[in-house]
């Protein structure tokens, strides 16, 4: 499907199927030179389909198209390599761009794994994850040459000029696009309207998510009179969603911080397993294990959050992380 959202900017959707983020909105916006895509969805044949449909729909000429990332994740970047012509610049963040060429060496995963298993899944709960997680299933079909982008780096189509605004939180290089003139926001995964964008810990030296609700701060000080996001419903109300992430991410942190009260020595996964989600499955047994795997990535998010205020620790003690409450 294919709409004129606004004059010269078209969004394509593109079908996710399975996975409950249900569609990418993939944007293609005319340019009088060269024209941009931003994202393009897994590597997959659906995914393909519909974007190429889509591209065809607009007469869209890769040869004179550049594609921009918002992220490293797969159901953004899969495509990438695939549907670039040889004259198609694909743009990053850098920070995103270092990481993502990563995901191509093998090792990578296995490292991923064993950060995982730290952080309390079984072996067969990777074993299983590993061939299906889109994290990694879906990834471009080669490593694409990519040109990593920074703060303030601008997109100059002739009739809109985007500037790039970082905004690091959902990954660590996420890019979120600005119009100033037209108050138009390209949002990304940053501000998603009608599902919470998932915020997973990297590692143990950065608090993702206080970077992330720094980043949605940092929106919120721009004037914005439409904002498209890149997944389910395209067009939001962009200062109204922000507050509403930055409630719901301080109900999350006052949730852990009472689970790790009460369980103290658990894991992110024991703690994850008892904080409440808003997915299709009975108990915490029967999530699909890619969904176990985000829903610990989240609970491992906030357990940082709450160390990096110096109110939680963790000691790694039989090969996991375990976390409990700082007494002072
Ligand atoms: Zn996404």
């Amino acid at each position: 499907m294919v709409e004129e959202v606004l004059k010269n900017i078209f969004v394509i959707k593109v079908p996710l199927p399975n996975n409950p983020l249900k569609n990418l909105n993939s944007y293609f916006i005319k340019g009088t030179g060269r024209n941009l895509l931003i994202d393009t969805g897994f590597n997959t044949k659906a995914c393909y389909d519909a974007l190429t449909s889509g591209l065809n729909k607009l007469n869209a000429d890769m040869g004179n198209t550049d594609i921009f990332l918002t992220h490293l994740h797969s159901d953004h970047t899969g495509l990438s390599a695939s549907i670039a012509s040889d004259s198609t610049k694909i743009f990053i963040g850098e920070t995103d761009r270092q990481i993502l060429v990563n995901f191509f060496h093998s090792g990578y995963w296995n490292e991923v794994d064993e950060k995982y298993f730290a952080l309390g899944l079984s072996r067969e709960e990777l074993a299983e994850n590993e061939s299906i997680n889109p994290a990694h299933a879906y990834l471009p079909s080669e490593n694409g040459k990519y040109t990593g982008i920074i703060n303030g780096f601008e997109f100059d189509l002739g009739h809109y000029k985007l500037k790039c605004i970082e905004t690091p939180g959902h990954t660590p290089g996420h890019i979120c696009l600005y119009i100033e003139k037209e108050k138009i926001l390209f949002s990304g995964d940053h501000i998603i309207f009608d599902i919470t964008p998932n915020i997973i810990s990297w590692d143990h030296s950065n608090d993702y998510l206080g970077l992330y609700i720094d980043s949605l701060n940092v929106i919120k000080k721009l004037d914005v009179k439409s904002a498209f996001s890149a997944h389910r419903k395209a067009i939001g109300d962009c200062h109204g969603r922000i507050d509403e992430l930055i409630c719901h991410h301080k109900d999350r942190i006052a949730e852990v911080e009472q689970i790790l009260k009460d369980n103290a020595g658990a894991t992110p996964y024991g703690i994850a397993s008892q904080m409440t989600w808003s997915i299709r499955a009975k108990n915490w047994a029967e999530f699909p294990v890619t969904q176990k795997w985000f829903a610990v990535g989240e609970a491992l998010a906030h357990l940082e959050h709450l160390r990096h205020k110096g109110k939680v620790n963790y000691k790694f003690e039989n090969e996991r992380y375990i976390y409990y409450m700082n007494f002072a």
